[in-house]
């Protein structure tokens, strides 16, 4: 019998990233493949910045900025200081060691090298055993309608700090785009144990991957289980914006949303123990976990509970 040890997880930025750096020490070296979206990424003075998978690269491989939370440790300003200096864009913040990356990318790119091949490229150079993939090599912007206007995702998330109420949120390309071809190998592996969609904001970074019409039927075809794990703990978002868009949108702030978006996608869900009473509301399989995600033990417990999970799914099928 094959061995099944491989995991594909979907993964927006901090969030999700969270869950990603458990599911790393969970699996063996190697065996996990993280599906970022880049639905966030924009053309910035003059550089190709994809938020999410640098988030995701830096996390996974330990160079991530603790305190920021977001950005490359040991980081230092120059170049955003004399940007200033000199009446340069200042709204993004993009310390040195990060500016390397949005400039090496940006020359690759323009030389014709896939935005896949690059980060993983990046991810060896690193000396990153996971798997990090963009969902896509093709271009799709997220946009957000607002009472103020339509603005770009980094418009909306760094600039307006998610301030204006949104009314509806596109996904620019996404229907036009192909998955990552190597993301399809990872779901097509003989040895894959299971699909996790981290605990990541549904509408700014998962439905930007969802939106792509063969990642939605791929991930309906799958062979082994997709489980998703709830985003919100007792009716709050742990961090940005995910409740403040449901209530925005006349979303009922609740997992029971979130599960009910992912319907005929997932084959479990996972609820944080603190809305426990919400699993009988469900009609797909639950298992109730801590998920709150503060220190690296809290996040490879939650990913070894959510393999365990997605086990006893697969036995069921
Ligand atoms: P971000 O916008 O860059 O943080 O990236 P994501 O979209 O990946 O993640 C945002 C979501 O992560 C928010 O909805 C948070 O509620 C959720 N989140 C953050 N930390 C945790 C955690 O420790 N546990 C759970 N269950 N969700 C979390």
């Amino acid at each position: 019998m094959t061995r099944r040890d491989s995991v594909v997880a979907l993964s927006g930025g901090i969030g999700g990233v969270k869950l990603a750096l458990g599911l790393q020490g969970a699996c063996a070296p190697g065996r996990l493949t993280v599906v970022v979206n880049t639905g966030d990424d924009f053309e910035h003075l003059g550089l190709a910045i994809s938020p999410d998978v640098d988030t995701t690269l830096y996390t996974l491989c330990g160079l991530a900025n603790a305190q920021l939370g977001w950005g490359r440790d040991g980081e230092t300003w120059s170049f955003m200081t004399e940007l200033e200096r000199l009446g340069g864009e200042a709204w993004f913040r993009l310390g040195d060691k990060d500016l390397a990356v949005h400039v090496e990318r940006t020359r690759r790119l323009a030389a014709g090298e896939p935005l896949s091949e690059v980060v993983a490229d990046f991810g060896r150079r690193f000396g990153l055993a996971t798997r990090v993939l963009p969902m896509t090599d093709d271009r799709v912007r997220t946009t957000v309608e607002t009472v103020e206007g339509t603005l770009s995702f980094q418009r909306y998330f760094v600039a307006r700090r998610c301030e204006p109420c949104v009314t509806a949120i596109r996904y620019e390309g996404a229907e036009r785009a192909r998955p990552t071809p190597a993301a399809l190998r990872a779901l097509g592996e003989p040895d894959l144990a299971a699909v996790v969609i981290c605990p990541s904001n549904p509408y700014l970074s998962i439905d930007p991957i969802l939106a792509i019409p063969g990642w939605r039927s791929a991930l309906q075809s799958s062979r082994v289980p997709v489980v998703a794990v709830s985003p919100l703990i007792g009716g709050e978002a742990v961090k940005g914006p995910t409740a403040k868009i449901m209530r925005e949108l006349r979303l009922e702030v609740s997992p029971l949303t979130v599960a009910r978006h992912y319907a005929g996608i997932i084959g479990g869900f996972v609820l944080d123990e603190v809305d426990a009473e919400l699993a009988a509301r469900l009609d797909v399989p639950v298992r109730v976990a801590p998920t709150l995600m503060r220190t690296l033990a809290d996040k490879e417990r939650l990913a070894r509970e959510v393999l365990a999970f997605a086990g006893t799914l697969r036995g069921a099928r």
